[in-house]
């Protein structure tokens, strides 16, 4: 293993948005800052539609995480006007409303149960005749019965926010090196007093119980220490590997590969509209987001599947056909890209976010199908864990802690027959 280098503030562990974002954060505080990715900003972040839908993302069983999602769609405006200023460039903020086209009797249904869930968590949606639909959207197809509205749903451009920060911080001084963090750096207090020091979470003594453990800094691919006071973890679904050796800390993150396909309507400019279109075709959920610059984003499959990066011929004819199910005249519009990427998963869907190990390590990961949209309220907590204040309320339905592994394994299921 080579010597360590000087210690430094904050090592961040991962450059898509929520990495990028949380580096941002650190150096506004004057910290010193190591960030590390291999392949920055090519990753969940670099497929993302960038919908900041908390209305037509909320979903039954998802009560803690519409309420997340619903407060950082209320600091979203705050952080596109620090972000633009201090980038200088136009993040693709579009402020139009979402609407939802139910294709069928069955997803006109499902439309309205959705309705009355909006309504009871005082959310804002507006339902719509099959004539207001195509008011709204006169290039909807022949199969319309009916939509919903979302005055509040909104989009980014996910791929200008990442570029834009990993750009603006490189200009003040601080660069994403392109490494793989290979290890977490830990000292737990029983070895320290008995004289051992640092070691590579994954030596079999890590396990033992009762051990306090502090993150000490990260060990790189290739053996390089880097010793810091704290570490950030922001690697997405592989955000689970580098704790999954660290005694009583579970970050349970894993891949769910989604896809997406990128149009280009400049040649049929009559496509454009301002805002979000999604779709319940015959129960499938499509959306349809146009960008100012003439790309529209369509997407997305789901499917519990590595991040092999290969999009498929069936989930891309899905999506298209779905898509043009909706707007008929997409299909005159030029494919530019098909992309496929794991999103970050969690076990129940809400994010993990918070300080573990005595404060030396932090993370922000599991965003799911919600990263970009949980983005701002994500720095917002990142912002706090990192000058030591209590996190809000709302924040602790996302604590990593909720993971945490029993010590008595039988006594997660104290129903077991005798
Ligand atoms: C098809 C698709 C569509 C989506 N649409 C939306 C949407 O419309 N709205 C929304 O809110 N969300 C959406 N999402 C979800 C959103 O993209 C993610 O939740 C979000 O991008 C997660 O950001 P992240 O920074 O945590 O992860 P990522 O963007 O995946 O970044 C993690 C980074 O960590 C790096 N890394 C991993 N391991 C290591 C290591 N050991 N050392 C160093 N670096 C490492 C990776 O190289 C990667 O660059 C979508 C996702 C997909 C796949």
């Amino acid at each position: 293993m080579e010597p360590a280098t000087h210690r430094i503030d904050l090592v961040v562990v991962g450059a898509g948005i929520i990495g990028a974002l949380a580096v941002w954060r650190a150096l506004q505080d004057g910290l010193t800052v190591r960030w590390y990715d291999p392949d920055p900003a090519n990753g969940a972040t670099y497929a993302a539609a960038g919908m900041i839908a908390p209305t037509f993302e909320a979903a039954f069983g998802e009560h803690d995480l519409m309420r997340l999602n619903v407060e950082s769609a209320r600091l979203w405006p705050t952080l596109v006007k620090e972000l633009e200023h201090e980038t200088r460039v136009d993040i693709g903020f579009r402020r139009a409303g979402s609407l939802t086209v139910a294709f069928d009797s069955g997803d006109l249904e499902e439309a309205r149960r959705l309705h009355a869930l909006h309504r009871e968590w005082n959310l804002d949606s507006e339902m719509l005749s099959a004539a207001e639909v195509r008011e709204r959207l006169p290039l909807a197809g022949a199969h319309v019965s009916g939509g919903l509205w979302a005055e509040n749903d909104h989009q980014i451009n996910p791929r200008e926010v990442s570029l834009a920060l990993i750009g603006a911080i490189a200009r003040h001084g601080t660069h994403v090196e392109k490494k793989r963090v290979a290890a977490l750096l830990v000292t737990d207090e029983n070895s320290e007093q008995a004289g051992v020091n640092n070691h590579q979470v994954g030596e079999e003594d890590q396990r033992v119980e009762g051990k306090r453990q502090r993150v000490e800094g990260v060990i790189l691919e290739g053996g390089v220490s880097i010793h810091a006071d704290r570490v950030l973890i922001a690697a997405g679904w592989q955000s689970s590997s580098l704790v999954a050796d660290l005694s009583g800390i579970d970050i349970p993150t894993r891949p769910v590969k989604g896809e997406v396909v990128r149009l280009n309507y400049n040649s049929v400019p009559w496509l454009d509209t301002e805002f979000t279109v999604r779709g319940l075709v015959q129960g499938r959920p499509i959306y349809i987001v146009p960008r100012s610059d003439g790309e529209i984003v369509v997407g997305a499959t789901t499917y519990e599947r590595e991040d092999d990066r290969q999009a498929t011929a069936g989930g891309i004819f899905t999506l298209l056909r779905d898509a043009r199910a909706v707007i008929p005249g997409l299909d005159e519009a030029e494919i530019t890209e098909v992309t496929a990427r794991a999103r970050p998963g969690s076990p129940d869907n809400l994010p993990l976010i918070g300080s573990v190990a005595d404060g030396t390590l932090m993370v922000a990961t599991g965003h799911y199908r919600h990263g970009i949209l949980l983005a701002a309220v994500t720095s917002h907590l990142i912002q706090c864990m990192l000058r030591g204040e209590k996190l809000p309320d709302y924040a602790e339905s996302c604590s990593p802690s909720r993971f945490t592994q029993l010590e008595d394994p039988d006594a997660r299921y104290p129903l077991s027959v005798e």
